[in-house]
Order: C-alpha cells, then structure tokens, then sequence
C-alpha cells in the first residue's frame, strides 16, 4: 500500500499517480508494469494517451487496484481508509517487495512459465521459474527479503499469513485485459530457513490450443478422437508429472464440451477451470476424498466424467463401473508407458475381465521441446549411429536429415515451445487375449508393436525425423538414445 494514495482521490489525483508509474517504468523500475499495461492498453501508446479523456476514472481505479493486488476498487478503499485508522506507516521496503513481486508474476506470464519457486536459504533466497519444462534462476534477493515476499504472496492468495508452521494453499488471479486473466494456485511448505513458496501457472487458454498442436500422429489422432467419440468406456491418458496430460484431457474435454452432454470433472485440485463443465474439486479437510466426489458425480445424471488421476483401487473400480454403465470416463495415471498402465491396473487389483471389456484406449506421452525453425542446424550423424538410435535403413536411405539446436534471437537456446511424443493404443482382441492370459508388459508390448501401435520412443524418432526435435530432448525425456550418437558426433 502506499501512503501516497489519498482515501478518496480525485481523476486528478488518480491520473498523477498513472504518471509516476509511468515514469517509474520509463527509469527502469519497472514497478508496476502491470497496471501499466492496462493503461496503456497493451500498446506502446504515449503518455499522452494515458492521461487523455479516453482513460476513464473507472479504468485508473480498477488499474490502480489492480496494482496493488486487490480485486477491486472498492477492496483498495477499504484497505486504505482501514490503514489510515491504524495509521500504519508503509516503508520503501514493502513498496519495493510489492514492485518485485508484481514484476516477477508479470514476467512469469511474459515467458510462458508453468512454474515459480520462491525458495529461502540460509545466506541467499532464489527465485526460479521453469520455462518449456526446464528450471531456471530468474532472481538472486537479498536473504532478509525473503520473509516479506513470502508475506506478500500469501497476502495476494488468501493465505494467513501468520501461519508459518504448516503446509497452506491459495490462489491469486492477475487479470492481464478484459478478456483474459491468469491464475496461480499457491502451495506454502515450511523449510529449514523460513516457507518455500510455490506457484502454478493455470493457464486457461493452453487447453484451447486445438487437438493439432497436440503432437499426435495421424493415424494416434483418429484413433483418440474415436474413443473421445465413443458414448462409453474409459480412455487413459498417461505420463509422468509434467509430460501434458492434464492439456491433453482438457483438450479432450474442450471438444466434448456442448449444450447437449452433462460432463463432470473430479481433480485435486481443480487444474484449470472450463465453462460449462461441473467441476468438483476434492477437499480432504471436510472429508470430500476422490471417492465420495466420484459416487456424487455419478448421482448427477453425468454423459462424461473426468477423474483427475486413478490413484487406488477403489476409484479404479469406481471408474470402471461408469465405464460399463454407459458413461465416456476419462483419466489419467502417472505411469511411464501403455503396457506398464495395464500392469499397474491388474496390480492394483483391476481384474483382467474388466480391463479388456471397458478400457478402449490407452495414451502414454511426453513432452519434448520443439526446436527454432528460424535457427535449427542440420547435423551429420554416420549411419551406423542412426542405426543405434534406433532409425532403420529405410528411414536413412530415404534421406533422413537430423537437426540440432541453434541460436537466434527468436528462442530460447534454439528451442521454442513444446510438442507431445505419444503412444497411443486401443485395446484390440489380441492384446485382450495377452491381459486375460495373464502376460506381462514385454508380451503386452510385443502385442502392442505387432498391431502397429508406435511407441514413445517410436514417435520420438519420427518427431526427430520430421525435423520438430532433436535426439538430445529425446533422450532427455525418453530414454538413454542419444548418447551413442553424440558420442559417435564427437568422433567425426
Ligand atoms: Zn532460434
């Protein structure tokens, strides 16, 4: 807060403000380059545009707000005229954490970040964002600093801030124009030297990227838009923490989503939030587990449920059975491939009956980062590396050209965004027949190979081939591929 606003100020007083933070902003403080956005409505307009009749009060004061981390204007109001009857005095150094914290959720959204960490230490506190899948420094800040920053981001999120001892959550919402606003979700975790705090990026507009951006393959994309379509069954989406599965369900969930069909979604929590769906959020503190929100769901006249993740045998059980009984389920699991899911089921005690009868398909993806066009540079592999890697003669007398990151002014370290490397499968009578005798992931995966489902490292090879990612990212998210061929790179 600062003491510079009055309790109730003029279009005068509210213009002048928008005049420091532009100048602020023009010296290199940067302090509120939120609010300037809004006022300068995205564009580099002059000042004289912010200070002309076409800013009305209503705008500056819901900027201003803004600014300050409230929700509207009458909420600053409250908290100034609350303030003047304390008569608190707001040092230079909360104005200053204020600025930062401001500065680094708009830079967070400006990169694209999935990820913040703001995380304390015993002679450094380091905040860090994670960019296309990959951590990096963004913030060296003095030690001391790193109580109030922790105590501004659970101001902005709801959280009690007097509360050290425990774990906590919260949310905040930075709106960054009249049509868009983004969401952090905000986990608290006491540590050694004070709270780890950090953010999630929910951003909505990521699931409206379209089942193209995805990454299928052709032949993967029919397949999954065939079981999306069906009336029931249960699909699986599956992957490791970060891989996109929650971007592939929604996206799943985004072309489902009409007038006509009743869709539901049970996560923990709620990812990212789609209009004109029921979604049901657990909260273990009152007792609503996945369980009890799943039978509620199903009480409710559901076509379509989205269970967050199958994590037990008993939402295992309870997915199947709406499966069966004429609901499209859709899910997720947090393992490493197609055959390894259909394992896992069996191993939780899904019996094999149920598993060839009401699953319809199965995905396992990744994600990898998808190289710069603008920079991309062919390398020279020798075959018999090639070979190694897994490509076959054809593939390699076809004229098979391998790239590699550049640089250029367009990416980041010769990368820019990333795609999905998938293996998509329907549980065809042959593989049923391996599940119902009992065979394990290697016969599972032979059966999977013989009806001419790709797998992961299968499709990252064509991701390579068509020149979308290198053999290094593969290798990095798929498997230990690529060494042999850098290492025979580094022999030629
Ligand atoms: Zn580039």
């Amino acid at each position: 807060m600062t003491n510079a606003l009055p309790n109730n100020p003029s279009l005068e007083q509210l213009k002048n403000q928008a005049k420091d933070i532009l100048k602020a902003h023009k010296s290199g403080q940067d302090s509120a380059c939120g609010t300037l956005k809004l006022l300068t409505k995205f564009e580099d307009d002059s000042d004289q545009e912010i200070l002309s009749a076409t800013v009305t009060l209503q705008e500056v004061q819901h900027a201003l707000a803004m600014d300050y981390g409230f929700d509207s204007w009458d909420a600053l109001r409250q908290a100034v005229a609350e303030m003047d009857s304390n008569s608190t005095i707001v040092s230079d150094e909360d104005r200053q954490v204020i600025s930062l914290v401001d500065k680094l959720l708009t830079d967070a959204i400006e990169s694209r970040a999935s990820d913040l960490h703001f995380e304390p230490f015993e002679n450094s506190y380091r905040v860090r964002f994670r960019t296309e899948g990959r951590l990096h420094e963004v913030k060296q800040a003095p030690v001391d600093l790193g109580p109030r920053i922790a105590a501004r981001l659970k101001v902005m999120s709801g959280i009690d801030i007097a509360e050290r001892r425990v774990p906590q959550h919260g949310h905040i919402k930075v709106k960054i124009s009249e049509s868009r606003a983004i969401d952090f979700r905000v986990h608290t975790l006491p540590v050694l030297f004070g709270e780890k705090i950090s953010l999630r990026v929910l951003d909505t507009s990521s699931v409206r990227i379209g089942m193209d951006a995805l990454g299928f393959e052709r032949g993967q994309k029919k397949l999954f838009l065939e079981a999306l379509h069906k009336p029931a069954g249960l699909l699986l989406v599956t992957g490791p923490t970060g891989s996109g599965t929650t971007v592939t369900l929604y996206t799943g969930i985004t072309l489902l989503n009409k007038p006509e069909l009743e869709i539901y979604t049970v996560e923990d929590p709620v990812e990212i939030n789609l209009d004109g769906v029921n979604q049901c959020c657990v909260d273990l503190k009152v007792g609503l587990d996945y369980e009890s929100a799943l039978r509620s769901c199903l009480m409710q006249d559901p076509d379509i449920l989205l269970v967050g993740e199958i994590r037990d045998l008993a939402i295992a059980n309870l997915s199947i059975k709406a499966a069966q009984t004429g609901h499209l389920v859709l899910s997720s699991m947090q393992t490493n491939g197609v055959p390894e899911t259909l394992m896992h089921l069996r191993g939780m005690g899904v019996s094999a009956f149920s598993l060839t009868r009401v699953v319809s398909l199965v995905t396992a993806q990744r994600l990898v980062r998808r190289l710069c066009p603008a920079c991309r540079v062919p390398l020279d592999i020798p075959k018999n590396a090639l070979i190694d890697a897994g490509f076959s003669e054809k593939d390699i007398d076809g004229g098979l050209q391998i790239f590699g990151p550049g640089d250029c002014d367009k990416c980041s370290g010769g990368y820019k965004g990333r795609v999905g490397i998938h293996e998509v499968v329907k549980i065809t009578p042959e593989i049923a027949r391996v599940i119902m005798e009992g065979g394990n992931a290697s016969q599972i995966a032979e059966e999977c190979q013989r009806a001419g489902f790709d797998n992961i490292m299968q499709s990252a090879l064509r991701k390579v081939k068509q020149g979308h990612t290198s053999l290094d990212e593969v290798d990095r998210v798929a498997g230990p591929l690529a060494a042999k061929v850098a290492g025979a790179l580094v022999n030629t």
